[in-house]
This record gives C-alpha cells, structure tokens and sequence, in this order.
C-alpha cells in the first residue's frame, strides 16, 4: 500500500451492528457480530469478501444483535482475541427484575439471553480475553482505539485537543439510569492520524450527557456509526424506557460528525420515535448513510437519500455493505456496495 488506510465494512446484519476494520497491519477487527440469528449472513459477507480470520472482536456489549453471532462465527472462522467491557451486568437477574425492563416481557423468557451469553464465554474462553475499562488503549496494531464508556462507566478527563464547553447541553433533561447492558456499553474512539471514528455501542441518555455535557469530552470527529441504532423512547412508555434514549443533541452536534451512518434494519424501532434520527438529519454538513432502508417504525423521519443506503429490499445474493476507507490526513471516501455510489471527503477544516 502506497499509504496507509484504514478501510471499514458496515454490514447489512439488519438490526444490530457488524463493523469490520482492517488496519494497516493488516489487522481484522469485527466490531460486534450482529445477532445469532444473522450468523449465516456475516459468515457468508465474509466468504464473499475473503475474509479469513478475526484478530479482534470486540463487543460493544452483550446484548444479541452485539454479540449473539459469536460463537457461530467461531465454529467456522478463527476469533483470536475477544475485547469487550468484561462480564454482563444482567446476567441471572430474575424475571421480576427484567419485567421491568423489557416490553413484552413474560416468565421464562431471559433464558435465551442467559444462552446466548453463555455461548459467548465458551467461545471466549478458548481465545485471549482482553477485558477493557475507560481510559484503556486497544493493543491493536496500526490502530489507536480509545474506549471512552464502559461498565457503566464513562471518560472524566477530555481528550486530547477536546475538552470545550458544548452549547447543546442547555435544557437537556436528567433521565432514569440503565443498569441492563445498553447502559454498559463500551464506546470507543478509532484514530488514524487526523482521522476520528466514534462507536458508542448502545449507549443511553444520561451516560451519552456525561459525555458531552457540560464539556464536550470527545471533540469532532469524522465518522459516527450511531448509536443504539438511533433509538428514542417517548416518556409515555415509562421512565426505565425513556432513559434507554440514545443520541441526545449533545452527542450528535457535540460530536459534528461529517458522516453518521445507521445500521438499524428494515424493521426500524418497534414503538419507538425519529426523534434521534431527526437530530442527526439536522447536522450541518452531514451526510447519512445506511445500511438498510427503513420500511416500518416511522420511516418517513428516517431515511435519507436512497444513493446513501445500501439495502432497499430488494434481493440480492451479494450482502450489502458500505466501505469507508480512511487516510492519516483526514480525508476519507465513502462507496455504497449496491450502486457504486461513492462520495470524497476532503481532510476537515481546522
Ligand atoms: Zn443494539
């Protein structure tokens, strides 16, 4: 390679998350799996695109569309080091415990998460675990990757050059906390040269405003794969459901991102608003990009342009992707794998 890039593939998974990054070591990343029930799809990304191994999954947290396809993967494909917050935080809680934390919830029915976390430290158990707290580099080669959340927790101190007072913290409102596994999402801050990615898993409301607020802790970046799949929870639906928000202005402005790109399915939010996704429609300068056209859950308030998404539901035997590949400089090119749509983006101003 003449220079050094570093180039990211946003699967299609549908809802869920599937990020692969190559660095310029020639490292394979996979930035969550997508669910156990998309296992087959991500394996057979990976055969189309000759993909032969993973060096790093990291696992923003333990939630099925995170993770779930795991030890699927690792049936057919070596996983070599598993990078992730540490161990669940809702592991064996009680049915009452999580009637109060999922809609539809009945008896019984947290098994599977039980299984499928199971599944996941079977599979890790036969590699390297590498667990990762806030303030923690990724041993990553060629690739400097921050972890900014995690465990409930989240970054005190600015990054460097960040740090300023963030305008969109006025009127922001104090929710309830999440103690399930969205709120333990671990975020992290991806770095080539001047080039800044952020993923912060499904991070919700009050963590994101630590964040951002009063002082914007991040700074700007690049790219922004958003977060929890841009998911707002209307107050109707009860506190708990409010405060698993995702994507508060502070985060979306306070971050500026020159692309955001949404990997939420076609299914789009069971009973949830655009809210966050109108947020991010009203960035200056900010192009959205999709793995998937929303058909349902308000699509109306969420698609962008169909040239920037990747999936429209038509059939395919390729699966679906966006590429991003990144330069030290700053400058990046995006490409859609269905159309061969792509767009350049210059180095950012300043
Ligand atoms: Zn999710």
């Amino acid at each position: 390679m003449a220079e050094a890039e570093i180039r990211f593939l946003f699967v299609d998974v549908g809802f869920g998350n599937a990020t692969f990054v190559f660095t310029p070591a020639e490292e394979i990343l996979l930035l969550d799996t997508g669910s156990v029930h998309t296992a087959d799809r991500l394996l057979a990304f990976m055969e189309q695109n000759a993909i032969p191994r993973i060096d790093y999954l990291v696992a923003s947290h333990f939630e099925d569309d995170h993770m779930g396809a795991a030890f699927k993967i690792a049936e057919r494909v070596p996983i070599l080091n598993y990078v992730d917050h540490g161990e669940s935080a809702v592991y064996g809680k009680s049915d009452e415990w999580w009637g109060e934390r999922r809609f539809g919830f009945h008896a019984g029915a947290e098994k599977r998460d039980t299984e499928r976390y199971d599944n996941y430290v079977a599979v890790r158990n036969k590699a390297r675990h590498i667990p990762m707290k806030v303030g923690d580099r990724a041993p990553i080669q060629g690739l400097e990757m921050l972890v900014v959340s995690g465990g409930g927790k989240e970054l005190t101190r600015p990054l460097e050059g960040a740090g300023q007072p963030n305008p969109h913290c006025a009127g922001i409102d104090q929710r309830t906390e999440d103690d399930a596994e969205d709120g333990q999402s671990m975020g992290v801050v991806a770095r080539h040269g001047k080039f800044r990615f952020i993923y912060l898993g499904d991070l919700t409301w009050n963590a994101a405003n630590r964040l951002f607020c009063p002082r914007n802790l991040i700074g700007a970046v690049d790219a922004y794969l958003i977060t929890h799949h841009a998911q707002s929870l209307p107050g109707e639906m009860g506190a708990y459901y409010h405060g698993i928000s995702s994507c508060p202005p502070s985060e979306v402005f306070g971050l500026a991102p020159r692309v955001a790109i949404l990997s939420l399915g076609p299914g789009g939010h069971r009973r949830g608003t655009s809210e966050a996704i109108q947020t991010v429609h009203k960035v200056p300068g900010c192009d959205l990009w999709q793995t998937n056209y929303v058909r349902e859950g308000g699509e109306a308030g969420y698609n962008g342009a169909q040239p920037y998404i990747a999936n429209l539901g038509e059939k395919s035997e390729k699966i679906p992707f966006l590429e991003l590949i990144a330069r030290a400089d700053g400058s990046f090119t995006m490409t859609n794998s269905r159309n061969g749509f792509t767009k350049q983006y210059p180095p950012r101003a300043n």
